[in-house]
């Protein structure tokens, strides 16, 4: 294998070490399995840079964090000068500029309507800190029966016991059923489930048809519904209409549940406006503020808002969610917490990611981006070997169809693009991008020449492309 060959000095290499040493994230341990991790020592704008000095795109983000490319200038500047003054203070008792300047810019993005912060580290805790303050907002008014929650079919909220209970992907959770309480689960709007006629907007009526009959049934039992706004991105970037997203609001209203955005991956800015919620009422209108009964009572970001560089994680909530939990009794109020809660060096790099999108106009640009992605996929949008093939912002996507792709689509194919510089991961049969906002239209391009290419060697029947 390539990295498996001992230096003179006997020294193994780094993947060979990481392997023996590091237990991987989602990398099954398969005991004939010789292939190594990749060593990357090194990152430049959309690239990384293994130890050999060959260069890999990541046309993913490093699991979808990364906004402004690695090594970025303008937030290693802010963070030096951060860690010149104050790396870390607990927020418990005591506060600090960035954590305050960060929640007043979140919450002037919404214009006011989300209107306070809670800060954590990881995505899933974020989700959990919104279940938790959704259970104990209704116990705290004199509702404690609504303790349940609604997920959508194929959502991902995390991987921590409370996430999982939310999360409907068998591979993460089904190992781990008897330790969960399930969340009911409803019709996803996924557009790829229209029949013959029926548009996007047909499938989402269906789903909240669905919705509404359970909340006939059960809202006196419900605390939430928790929904991935427009991509519910790990059951495969699974696109829906926008008006899925207005009715679910009216009907969490109309039966008083909470709604729960898990923005932790297409927040930031990555569907085209910078909260995904803010296209929750057409396209057209995000360029009008939403009213604010229009938002969701909680919005979850992680992933991005660092700009990719430090784990930080947050929960914005409507004023009144906060003013259930002022009370003089300990039990009403919300004693959650983390070591690492509000840390300064990531609220300074998540300024530094807002000062970027302020300073270079990165929504309106990544609207051109979004048109270079598009124009740079139309090759493969026209290839036969795919279907379902989709887009919202800088989410490009299209599965792969199931008698072309064959066994182990996604590790071969992921294997094959390495050889091509490109650092891709699919799910399943499912092919997608979602690039750094850093790539010109000529990246694009060969981003997408180079993915053609790769589904040229891992698919067998190239003939198919062109019989059609
Ligand atoms: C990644 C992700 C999470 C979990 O975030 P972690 O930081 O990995 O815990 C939750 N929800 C969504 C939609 C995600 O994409």
């Amino acid at each position: 294998m390539d990295h498996l060959s001992l230096s003179p000095g006997g020294t193994q290499s780094l993947g060979q070490r990481s392997r023996n040493a590091v237990w991987h994230p989602c990398t099954r341990l398969r005991p004939d399995d010789d292939a190594l991790p990749l060593a990357i020592v090194r990152g430049e704008g959309p690239w990384l840079f293994d130890a050999d000095g060959r260069r890999y795109f990541d046309a993913t983000s490093s699991w979808w964090v990364n906004l402004f490319g690695h090594a970025n200038p303008r937030i290693n500047a802010a963070l030096a000068a951060q860690l010149e003054t104050l790396e870390h203070v607990m927020l418990a008792g005591c506060t600090h500029a960035p954590a305050v300047e960060l929640a007043e810019r979140l919450s002037a993005l919404s214009a006011g309507a989300l209107g306070n912060v809670f800060y954590a580290s990881d995505g899933a805790s974020a989700v959990e800190i919104a279940l938790k303050m959704s259970f104990h907002y209704w116990r705290n008014t004199g509702l404690p029966a609504k303790r349940e929650f609604v997920c959508l079919r194929n959502g991902y909220h995390g991987e921590t016991v409370g996430a999982l209970a939310v999360t409907d992907v068998e591979i993460f959770r089904d190992a781990y059923d008897p330790l969960i309480r399930r969340a009911h689960v409803v019709m996803s709007p996924d557009a790829r489930q229209a029949v013959r006629g029926e548009s996007a907007a047909d499938v989402a009526a269906r789903a909240l048809a669905e919705l509404e009959a359970l909340l006939r049934e059960r809202a006196g039992q419900i605390a939430a519904l928790i929904v991935e706004p427009l991509v519910q991105g790990a059951a495969g970037m699974a696109m829906h209409d926008p008006s899925y997203l207005d009715g679910a609001r009216a009907l969490c209203d109309r039966y008083r549940i909470h709604l729960i955005a898990d923005e932790i991956a297409v927040g930031c800015g990555r569907t085209g406006t910078f909260f995904a919620w803010e296209q929750s009422r057409g396209e057209a209108s995000a360029e009008t503020p939403l009213p604010a009964h229009a938002w969701p009572d909680f919005l979850c970001l992680s992933k991005g808002i660092s700009g990719g560089y430090l784990p930080l994680s947050l929960v914005l909530s409507r004023p009144e969610i906060q003013r259930a939990f002022v009370a003089d009794e300990l039990a009403r109020s919300f004693l959650h917490s983390h070591s690492y809660t509000g840390n300064p060096l990531a609220c300074r790099a998540a300024l530094a990611t807002l000062d970027l999108f302020e300073q270079d106009n990165v929504i309106e640009q990544n609207r051109e981006r979004a048109r270079w992605l598009s124009d740079a996929m139309a090759p493969l949008a026209a290839d036969p070997r795919l279907q379902h093939v989709r887009q919202r912002g800088l989410v490009w996507a299209a599965d792969v169809r199931d008698d072309v792709a064959g066994a182990e689509f996604s590790s071969r194919f992921h294997h094959a693009a390495r050889a091509r510089e490109l650092l891709v991961r699919p799910i399943g049969n499912t092919l997608y991008v979602l690039p750094p906002y850093v790539f010109d239209a000529a990246q694009a391009h060969w981003l997408g020449q180079q993915l053609l290419a790769t589904l040229d060697d891992v698919t067998t029947s190239a003939e198919v492309r062109h019989a059609a």
